[in-house]
């Protein structure tokens, strides 16, 4: 793979990017910007419109208009799966450009990058197959004069807001859903990420999408993203972002009553028993913490370890841990990159500085790395945690692993299940038994046996508690994109109710 020199990307002009509002790129109506650096090269690297309210009510006007009157909705399922598939196309032909923009804006290695815009292809491709599968139900057997038929609709307009980790893989887990089901959408990426959902609209042009199906207006969330939640005009939000806000957005959508699905954050355990296999479970702790630089809802942030092997296996960890290579994400090799903003540096920091002061111990890194310009911090493993700390309770969202231990696998389940989040764990035995009674026990909406931070798109992906609400992904994705009609048809002579015939 061929990676652009660090050089030769930051001699380039800033990406220019605006709001695809109705089919048109837009200004704001404002004429406000905004400006993206490089977390990791400190460069401005982007300059987006800003959207404000009125953009943001224009956006919804339009998804509204493409809904009620326009083709997408009424165009047949094949003839949707037909450009769905011209998406996916036109990303895998522009996927050096979305995996350079994902690493200058997020400050993930170029190489993961890469990966991320062809999975995220697979996941349009995938969502094209669903569309000519979505259908209703019938009932012949209620009675010789009655039929039952359940239709499935799209359900409208759809908000979809996106986070800052992994801008294009997500929007990818929702809008070509979205779209598969005949809805039209308005899209927001997070403002620091905004690069490759603002150029997927001229992808979606090309791909024949008609104007006002899917608007993107990039901005601030309390702003832009507040109007998307409450606006009596959208009918879902799907929402993927932290616990917090994504508390707030229910609680603003209420008013309404339009249907949520939400992706929210995770403080994920993998279970470490005695009798693992070694090798994979010290190399998948690491991968599972550091990869994206923890900024994973999925991370496998708490490590919980047989007490009889703990010692040597975090001995291990700390080890492998030194070895992990963490620089410019445009370097080949690099499997960590920047920390996104400066502020999720700071907030990682102060993480690391309450579970010191809480009593437990940093047995590897816990600081800001000492380089020239970017935003970097150690691999750090802090050890001696209990469960009431708030390292082990909280997600850190950095490249930070916490340590706890136990004795038995009833121990171990009462560890796993000890947050109010439930997003994911993964267990490691080679005992058939213990990995599936600890995988039937844990509270969380995916369980890894023997291996971490695998998908497909087959496969359905969400959180259990404060985690989140539905699900994505999987043979049913489109479903949650869609209402139910029942049609309740009498066949024949009805018995009257008010006055029997004859
Ligand atoms: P965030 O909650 O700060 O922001 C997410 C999105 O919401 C952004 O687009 C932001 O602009 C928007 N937003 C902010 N305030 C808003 C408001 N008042 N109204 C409407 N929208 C608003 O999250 P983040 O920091 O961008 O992302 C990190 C979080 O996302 C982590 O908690 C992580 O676990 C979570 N996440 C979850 C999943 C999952 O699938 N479960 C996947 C990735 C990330």
């Amino acid at each position: 793979m061929k990676i652009p020199t660090t050089s030769e990307v930051l001699a380039r002009e800033p990406f220019q990017g605006k709001l695809l509002i109705d089919g048109a790129w837009v200004d704001a109506a404002d004429g406000a910007t905004f400006e993206r650096e490089s977390p990791a090269h400190d460069k401005v690297v982007a300059v987006y419109a800003k959207a404000g309210v009125a953009d943001a009510e224009k956006a919804i006007e339009s998804a509204r208009r493409a809904f009620d009157h326009g083709e997408w909705p009424k165009m047949k399922a094949a003839e949707r799966a037909t450009i769905l598939r011209k998406v996916a196309d036109g990303i895998l032909a522009r996927k050096e450009e979305f995996a350079l923009m994902e690493t200058l804006e997020n400050g993930k290695p170029y190489e993961q990058a890469m990966s991320e815009i062809e999975g995220a292809a697979d996941l349009w491709q995938y969502a094209a197959t669903l569309a000519r599968n979505l259908h209703g139900d019938s009932y012949n057997n209620l009675g010789e004069d009655t039929l039952g038929v359940v239709l499935r609709d799209p359900i409208g307009v759809v908000s979809v807001i996106t986070p800052w980790n992994f801008p294009f893989l997500i929007v990818s887990q929702k809008l070509p859903f979205a779209l598969a089901a005949g809805c039209t959408a308005v899209v927001k990426p997070a403002e620091v990420t905004s690069g490759t959902t603002i150029m997927l609209g001229d992808i979606l042009i090309e791909a024949g999408m008609p104007a006002g199906a899917v608007n993107i207006i990039s901005g601030s969330g309390r702003v832009v993203g507040d109007v998307m939640v409450t606006h009596k005009d959208v009918d879902m939000l799907s929402f993927t972002g932290s616990t917090g806000v994504g508390k707030q957005a229910v609680a603003k959508s209420a008013d309404t009553l339009k249907k949520v699905s939400m992706e929210l954050g995770g403080k994920n355990p993998q279970i470490i028993f005695d009798d693992c296999d070694w090798d994979a479970a010290v190399d998948a702790t690491v991968f599972g913490i550091y990869f994206n630089a923890g900024q994973c809802c999925n991370s496998g942030s708490r490590i919980l370890v047989q007490k009889s092997i703990a010692e040597k296996f975090v001995a291990e960890v700390v080890e492998r841990s030194k070895l992990v290579k963490v620089g410019d994400p445009l370097e080949a090799g690099v499997q960590v990159g920047a920390i996104t903003t400066t502020k999720q540096c700071e907030t990682i920091l102060e993480y690391v500085e309450s579970a010191r002061k809480e009593g437990a111990t940093i047995a590897l890194g816990g600081s800001r790395m000492d380089t020239d310009g970017g935003t970097y911090i150690e691999p750090t493993v802090v050890t001696g945690v209990t469960k009431d700390m708030e390292i082990a309770k909280e997600e850190v969202f950095g490249p930070v692993l916490a340590v706890l231990t136990f004795d038995d696998l009833d121990d171990a389940i009462d560890l796993a299940n000890s947050t109010l989040f439930g997003l994911s764990a993964a267990v490691w035995s080679k005992d058939f038994s213990t990995c599936m009674t600890a995988a039937r026990r844990i509270d969380a909406g995916t369980v890894w046996v023997n291996t971490f931070l695998e998908g497909n798109a087959e496969l359905p992906f969400g959180g259990y508690r404060e985690s989140g609400i539905g699900r994505e992904l999987g043979r049913l994705a489109t479903e949650d994109y869609t209402e139910t009609k029942t049609l309740f048809m009498h066949l024949g002579e009805r018995t009257n109710w008010y006055l029997p015939k004859g």
